[in-house]
């Protein structure tokens, strides 16, 4: 038994106050166990989680893109050794409803108030309420420089100047422009309103969420905020933040290892899994930039301009059971294919079946796999109606002949999604059917 193992002496067991943790979903490669944390670890703790996630899985790590860390692969039996294990780590573990906040939130000056304590207040109000959808989940973001707009919430309080005052708008379902408004209002309103609401909620049943209560409710609309993870910032009292993240949001245990060891040996005391399947590690500057310097030489994702970044696949086959394609597959050929035209102005959905896990919301073009193959979806989800369907020998081909059609009629200062958009469906129907037999 190893060092880890025998530390679960230690362990709280708690069984199910981390459902994530202790109710691991199947895959299918095995059962998949999620670590939600409310707070950033140090990289010797992020290390010894890689190291059981190769003890009792097969040594493969996912970061969603809400940023929770997925450990794959794992048994019945290994599954609840790995929960002792984690415990034993004595990490900020969520427990309970989902409240999340910026990654950089209490580090960032420029956010207009720091979200902490109304997303403590909302966690610590909402601990005993019963009734709650499995997936419900609030975001609490002070306008800093890394936004949550992107990730759907049922709730969502967003800081707003109000003159001299600061308010929190309170948005119900969907991203921050598509949600519904529903007021704005002082900090201790938005936790009583916030609490209300979720009561609200559990009272309709398990089934409902947010968007249910925001059928009237007027928009936003427009394009969301674009903020990218894959950066260094500079933060309050002369700290930095650099971003880096395993192409197409999975890794192997030992590659994040190294670099945890790498982050030690700079100097940096703190990592935390973050948005768009980053890890962002804190630290000097010089540490910071040293640091990006290591995960770019060994594949991870480090800059806003790579083009891996801006493409979203689920796991894929062989690592779901759901999948008919091998989606990172596809995604390492739609990067080269599309590298110019990964611009940032939409992801480039890729997925392996259509309950579109990597991207739920609507993007300028999404590939689905079928069991014949691929459908292309323009400007929807993987779930809408494709303007055509190839063979999953075309794909690379088809790819190209869209891209080139693109990269051609690109007008000047057009971005690629809005290009996309204009182009329409039968323009691309046509450029991903020409040549064919
Ligand atoms: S989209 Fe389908 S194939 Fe991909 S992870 Fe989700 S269920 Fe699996």
């Amino acid at each position: 038994m190893t060092a880890l193992s025998l530390n679960r002496t230690t362990t709280d067991m708690r069984r199910g106050a981390c459902p994530a943790l202790s109710a691991p979903m199947m895959t299918g490669d095995g059962l998949l166990a999620r670590v939600a944390l409310t707070d950033a670890i140090s990289p010797r703790q992020l290390a010894d989680l890689c190291r059981l996630a190769r003890i009792h899985g097969n040594g493969i790590l996912d970061i969603s893109a809400r940023g929770n860390l997925q450990i794959r692969g794992l048994s019945e039996a290994s599954a609840s050794l790995l929960e002792g294990d984690v415990r034993a780590l004595n990490l900020p573990l969520r427990e309970g409803l989902a409240v999340e906040t910026p990654p950089l939130a209490g580090r960032d000056d420029t956010e207009i108030a720091d979200p902490h304590p109304i997303a403590d207040a909302i966690r610590l109000g909402a601990r005993d309420m019963a009734g709650l959808a499995p997936k419900m989940s609030v975001v609490v973001d002070g306008h800093g420089r890394l936004r949550l707009s992107h990730l759907l919430a049922d709730i969502r309080l967003v800081a707003v100047t109000t003159g001299d005052d600061i308010g929190w708008k309170l948005l119900l379902g969907g991203s921050e422009t598509s949600a519904g408004i529903f007021a704005v209002l002082s900090e201790a309103d938005a936790v009583s309103a916030a609490l209300d609401l979720l009561e609200k909620l559990a009272a309709m049943g398990n089934g409902a969420r947010g968007r249910d209560l925001a059928v009237n409710l007027p928009r936003e609309g427009g394009d969301l905020p674009t903020t990218s993870p894959f950066d260094l910032f500079a933060l309050a009292d002369g700290l930095h933040a650099v971003g880096v993240g395993p192409a197409f949001a999975q890794s192997k245990a030992e590659d994040v290892i190294a670099l945890c060891l790498a982050a030690e040996q700079l100097g940096i005391r703190l990592v935390k899994p973050a948005l768009d399947h980053s890890l962002l590690f804190f630290g000097g500057s010089r540490a910071c930039e040293a640091l990006a310097l290591f995960a770019a030489e060994n594949g991870f994702i480090t800059s806003a301009a790579d083009p891996r970044g801006h493409i979203a696949a689920c796991p894929g086959n062989p690592a779901c059971r759901s999948a008919t394609i091998a989606t990172h597959d596809v995604a390492g050929e739609a990067g080269g294919e599309w590298a110019d035209l990964l611009d940032g102005s939409f992801k480039l959905h890729i997925s392996g079946c259509p309950k579109g896990c990597a991207h739920p919301e609507p993007t300028a073009l999404a590939l689905c796999g079928t069991p014949a193959g691929l459908s292309l979806i323009a400007q929807g989800k993987a779930t809408d109606l494709p303007f055509a369907d190839i063979k999953i020998a075309d794909t690379k081909a088809t790819l190209r002949r869209l891209a080139d059609l693109v990269r051609s009629e690109k007008r000047a200062g057009e971005n690629s999604a809005a290009c996309l958009a204009r182009l329409g469906t039968d323009r691309l129907a046509a450029a991903a059917m020409s040549g064919r037999p």
